[in-house]
């Protein structure tokens, strides 16, 4: 099979011919149809996660990850459901199914999971083994473009669990506004998930690009703001022309850039809640007397588990979501992590096998 691997940090993936891999009884082997490319991919191989951890190389990633079921293995129970020649997409997260955060079914934050895509197998290759319990079924009679599924499992997920805690905290409803901060792969998600679980928040989204602004318009932003060489109070004017008050009550920040995050907190209200999914930048470095006498909440919020992506899927079955994506070809890969390196890329690319 064909696949793009890391043997190393700071080099190109090698594309190259390797052996379709085995698969264990309690696992299935995917044909991978799709595989959306992160920026994630990008900080992987610029050494962003080195501190953090340190895998073996060859290494192949591509964590977005949809295809057919092509062999199961003898110990997977019928009742999972799953058939050779079927669509599936890959929840993210395996873990080792006895902690704690398993039991609650977030395998993905167990302490001792896995993680495709960031190991031996991963989208970027033609095959890989999957537990079969990592695997939703998606219903053929949609016909979901394969493009389209597998950037849900990353870019279409990751925000959705953001929001979902913001929802749960109560910070959203109709008099309350909502900011979504960075309109790349996962901000076009997420202005939609904030129309779709907002109770009524107005939303509003904050870019530098304006061609990605226009995509959070055409999703359904209330309203959108450019912070190209714009100052905090810039911004502030604008958001209170737009929306009456010169605050935002939530936050759901795709970027993670240091100066996205301090502006996200300058437009913070009393009492606001801020999510974080982006990781562009490394730090957070905010003054803490506001933060505790504002009384902040602040919420990590880290991919997402089965039941988010499976509420996902419902999502896209039913014709709620939409998409911007742009297929690439494997032979393409290299080319298009440089450019999402640059923040090039509006919406996802995706490889298509
Ligand atoms: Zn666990």
């Amino acid at each position: 099979m064909r696949a793009a691997r890391m043997h190393d940090y700071n080099q190109p993936l090698v594309l190259e011919d390797v052996p379709i891999p085995d698969i264990k009884p309690d696992e299935v082997l995917l044909k991978v149809t799709a595989a959306g490319m992160c920026r994630t991919d990008v900080q992987l191989l610029d050494g962003y996660f080195r501190k953090y951890a340190q895998p073996a190389f060859p290494l192949t990633p591509g964590h977005e990850i949809v295809g057919e079921v092509e062999k199961i293995g003898g110990l997977v129970s019928k009742t999972v459901g799953l058939l050779e020649g079927d669509q599936a997409v890959v929840v993210g997260g395996w873990g080792d199914g006895t902690c704690r955060q398993c039991q609650q079914g977030n395998t993905h934050i167990c302490a001792h999971g896995q993680w495709p895509g960031f190991g031996p197998y991963g989208g970027y290759g033609e095959y890989l083994p999957v537990p079969a319990k990592y695997l939703i079924k998606v219903d053929k009679r949609y016909h979901l473009k394969a493009e389209e599924l597998a950037p849900l499992t990353d870019a279409g997920l990751t925000p959705y669990r953001g929001i979902k805690k913001l929802r749960d905290a109560g910070a959203l409803g109709p008099n309350r506004t909502l900011a979504v901060l960075g309109i790349g792969g996962l901000g076009a998600y997420a202005v939609q998930y904030a129309k779709l679980l907002g109770a009524g928040a107005t939303v509003v989204a904050f870019a530098r690009n304006p061609e990605k602004l226009a995509v959070a318009k055409d999703f359904g932003a209330d309203h959108v703001i450019s912070t190209k060489g714009k100052s905090i109070e810039d911004v502030r004017k604008e958001l209170s022309k737009a929306t009456g008050q010169g605050e935002v009550d939530a936050v759901i920040d795709c970027s993670g850039a240091e100066e996205m995050i301090q502006m996200g907190f300058g437009l913070l209200s009393v009492a606001g809640h801020y999510s974080s999914v982006g990781l562009v930048g490394d730090k957070i470095n905010l003054p803490l007397f506001p933060f505790v006498a504002r009384e902040y909440t602040y919420h990590g919020s880290f991919w997402g588990n089965y039941n988010d992506l499976s509420e996902i899927i419902s999502l896209a079955q039913g014709g709620k979501i939409r998409h911007v994506t742009k297929t690439i070809r494997f032979e393409e890969i290299n080319e298009t992590l440089d450019a999402l390196r640059k923040g090039d890329i509006v919406g996802r690319a995706v490889v298509k096998y």
